[in-house]
């Protein structure tokens, strides 16, 4: 029987345990024997009891779950050749050469490393003595599929990630309470959420909670942005507006790649010359990555994680690493390497300011 493994790797995202009960089941549905792999790459290097076999039972409960339950971390050894040896040698001792990851591009560069990798692991495993020749004969070819899971929407060629609609949903939900007080005191708040180089999050909570502003990394503000936020924000209050909601991502820059931080926002909205407004500062943290996921996350899951099952199961030594995206509603395979490649361009694109290339190169939904 053909053993298939499944971990969570990296940040954790609503949705992951929804990934891992959709593999377990589908594995067991045609015919596998499905194991996880607790707490990321550490349970693959340190083998034992990390590496579990599973039952259809286990994962009773699991669409229902935040976070992860399977664990999830960030491991330093698998960074060096040492760790992935030993993770290698793991896996043939358990008969495992199937290995599905969600986790973010961190996880899925790990991954396709892996696999790269392994042939010449398996040389060595032998060479050194540990394992003869025999031992690794079945279990030439590692087959990998990444899942991308990650709440800030941040991997090029898929149109979401899992857990980002979560996150998004939280942030509403969270904006809906703080303008209830907002409004009933004529107060502004200054509102930080996640994200990264990605500003998703930030400009769709911003137009689903009617944002009088947002900062976003991709699109920078123009060096007057301070005139035009206050212009903006008067307008709205001179229209009767009670409350005002500024929306600015973690990684917020200006024209000139300097970071735009909530405090500046703030002491200008709350400047005695200018607005003089009531103003606080929300950063929502780590909410946004907890509670359970929403419908989309689910469904997205399941459907890509029963796909991700299919996709090791036709693997040949030949096909390309692949990711499971989805893209205009379709579940697709994808080849992991550009997807990761792409988006670390994008990073680095709003790094060195080149934000016209950063624009270009993100999915066609931030094109304008
Ligand atoms: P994310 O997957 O959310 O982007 P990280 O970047 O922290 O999170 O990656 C999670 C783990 O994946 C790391 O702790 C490490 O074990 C492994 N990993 C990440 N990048 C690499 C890499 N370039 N080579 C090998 N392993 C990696």
């Amino acid at each position: 029987k053909k053993k298939i493994a499944v971990m969570t790797s990296g940040g954790d995202s609503p949705g992951m345990n929804a990934v891992v009960r959709a593999v377990v089941r589908m594995a067991i549905h045609v015919g596998c024997d499905p194991y996880c792999v607790y707490e990321g790459y550490e349970g693959l290097v340190q083998g034992g009891n990390f590496i579990r076999k599973m039952e259809w039972n286990d994962v009773r409960g699991y669409l229902s779950e935040g976070g992860t339950l399977i664990g999830t971390a960030r491991c330093m050894a698998f960074y060096e050749r040492p760790g992935r040896l030993t993770a290698a040698k793991n896996m043939i001792l358990n008969g495992i050469d199937a290995l599905i990851i969600c986790g973010g591009d961190g996880s899925l560069t790990g991954a396709d490393k892996f696999r790269a990798e392994w042939p010449s692991l398996l040389e060595e495993l032998v060479s050194t003595g540990q394992l003869d020749a025999k031992q690794i004969e079945p279990y030439r070819h590692l087959n990998i599929v990444g899942l991308v899971g990650s709440i800030d929407n941040d991997l090029s060629g898929t149109d979401a990630t899992i857990g980002a609609y979560s996150a998004l949903a939280r942030i509403c939900e969270m904006v809906d309470y703080i303008e209830a007080t907002a409004s009933s005191h004529s107060r502004a708040f200054v509102i930080e959420v996640m994200g990264r180089h990605c500003g998703w999050l930030a400009l769709m909570a911003g137009v689903a909670t009617g944002a009088d502003f947002i900062f976003i990394p991709e699109k920078p503000r123009e060096d007057n942005w301070k005139e035009e936020m206050c212009q903006i924000i008067q307008k709205h209050r001179d229209w009767g507006k009670r409350k005002t909601i500024v929306i600015i991502a973690e990684g917020a820059l200006d024209r000139h790649g300097s970071k735009i931080t909530p405090d500046m926002v703030k002491d200008l909205l709350a400047d005695k010359q200018g607005l003089a407004l009531d103003t606080r500062i929300t950063t929502l943290g780590h909410v946004q990555r907890g509670g359970t996921a929403v419908a989309y996350d689910r469904m997205l899951a399941t459907l890509q994680g029963v796909e991700a099952v299919k996709a090791v199961l036709e693997a040949t030594p030949e096909t390309e690493t692949c990711f499971i995206a989805i893209t205009e509603n379709q579940i697709v395979r994808k080849p992991l390497m550009s997807a990761v490649r792409e988006t670390k361009q994008v990073a680095k694109a709003i790094e060195a300011q080149d934000f016209d290339q950063a624009m270009s190169l993100r999915d066609t939904e931030f094109s304008d």
